[in-house]
């Protein structure tokens, strides 16, 4: 953390000296979303900017090099609701351990509440659809409390949705009248988890056939 104070800032976008997070030109790159989805049960998922650089290039840049300023500096792009608690999707703990920063809990902000732990190990199953590794995903995530109303849910990035409706199906079964999930970016279009297989980027190996297509 020393070594925040230490090195002069600069732009998580193009490196150049300048503003955190983003000198001027990369701010204007900024591409951004708000468009709310609709997940069922309760759950809803709103995206702040489309997952591009500038902003991929700070986000992986601030989790690899476990970066706390820059992870700070980055939720002062997300506007989270008021009056209503917030929480995060908590990193996985060995992950956190790596990289000493958790950027969904900086990015819930000084009065994000701890409502999730992490149960078991990470499930990263490449050959799964999405609603498979949804499925593979559940009892990921365990509510720390019995909850009440709505609440806001924190995570850096939305990909599939997978990991975030896990996350959300968790605080709705633990008494949570509502989850909206703000995801700092979020990639492609409307979240796939539990919708339809997602085929890009699946690794095609053995036993991956029995892992796929829906029967209707
Ligand atoms: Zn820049």
């Amino acid at each position: 953390m020393l070594l925040d104070l230490l090195v002069p800032a600069r732009c998580l976008g193009c490196r150049d000296p300048g503003p955190v997070p983003f000198c001027p030109d990369c701010a204007d790159e900024l591409d951004p979303d708000g468009t709310v989805h609709p997940l069922g049960d309760g759950i809803a998922t709103v995206g702040a900017f489309a997952y591009a650089h500038p902003l991929s290039t700070a986000i992986k840049a601030t989790k690899s090099g476990g970066l706390r300023q820059a992870a700070d500096a980055l939720a002062r792009l997300l506007v989270l609701p008021t009056a209503v608690p917030v929480t995060w999707v908590p990193a996985p703990r060995s992950r956190r351990r790596r990289r000493g920063v958790d950027l969904p809990e900086r990015l819930a902000g000084p009065d994000g509440i701890r409502l999730l732990e992490r149960v078991g190990r990470p499930v990263e199953q490449p050959d799964l659809d999405a609603r498979q590794r949804l499925d593979a995903q559940d009892g990921t995530f365990r509510a720390t409390r019995r909850l009440d109303g709505p609440i806001v849910l924190v995570d850096d990035v939305r990909a599939t949705g997978a990991t975030l409706l896990a996350a959300a199906t968790t605080l709705r079964a633990a008494g949570a009248s509502r989850v909206l999930g703000v995801t700092l970016a979020a990639a492609g279009g409307p979240p796939s988890a539990g919708r339809r297989p997602r085929r890009t980027g699946a690794r095609r190996g053995p036993g991956s056939t029995a892992a796929s297509a829906p029967t209707s």
